[in-house]
């Protein structure tokens, strides 16, 4: 990634960044030290970087139609999902489930896995617009997909917490437990 550094003498504070065509372009003033400016520039790279690999799976592999085809095959086709989509936010945890709203969001790092772990993962997220907690009756639909069980081994090895998954299963809040 390109980076282009204007230094201001205007600016007291604050650095900004913002993406011009391909060119990371970013803003401080010109009292700030350059260590600590390369700290801050590599930052801001990550994040740009993290945002354009989500918006690019988006683009190339929309979850929605996914969701669509493991609606039909594991659920009957009865979810009704308001939004399904990687974001680039979220960082231990591979994908929640507003269960109110309808609106799934998964890790785009889920995007960067073998295609049948990424469909694990949205059959958990889906699975809580039927059962919001972690109970029996959530993992009896979750384990009707076979590779459930592999694809969690998978995840565990990637370092996604999955205490979480495991426990926590009294609170229904709107992303809290996956
Ligand atoms: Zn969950």
């Amino acid at each position: 990634m390109e980076v282009k550094i204007i230094r201001s003498r205007k600016r007291r504070r604050t650095v900004s960044a913002k993406m011009v065509n391909d060119c990371l372009v970013v803003s401080a003033p010109s009292s700030l030290s350059e260590s600590y400016l390369t700290e801050i520039v590599s930052g801001f790279k990550l994040k740009f970087e993290k945002k354009r690999l989500k918006d690019e799976l988006n683009k190339n592999q929309p979850l929605s139609e996914v969701a669509g085809l493991l609606n039909e095959k594991y659920f009957n086709n009865q979810l009704k999902i308001n939004s399904i989509e990687y974001v680039s936010g979220q960082n231990s945890k591979y994908g929640c489930c507003n269960y109110r709203t309808g609106h799934i969001r998964v890790s785009h790092k889920v995007g960067l896995m073998p295609a049948w772990v990424r469909d694990y993962v949205l059959i958990h997220e889906m699975a809580h617009l039927l059962e919001p907690n972690h109970s029996k009756a959530f993992w009896d639909i979750v384990y009707r997909y076979k590779l459930s069980e592999r694809a969690r081994g998978f995840l565990m090895a990637t370092g996604f917490n999955m205490e979480q998954e495991e426990g926590g299963g009294n609170e229904s809040s709107d992303c809290g437990n996956c």
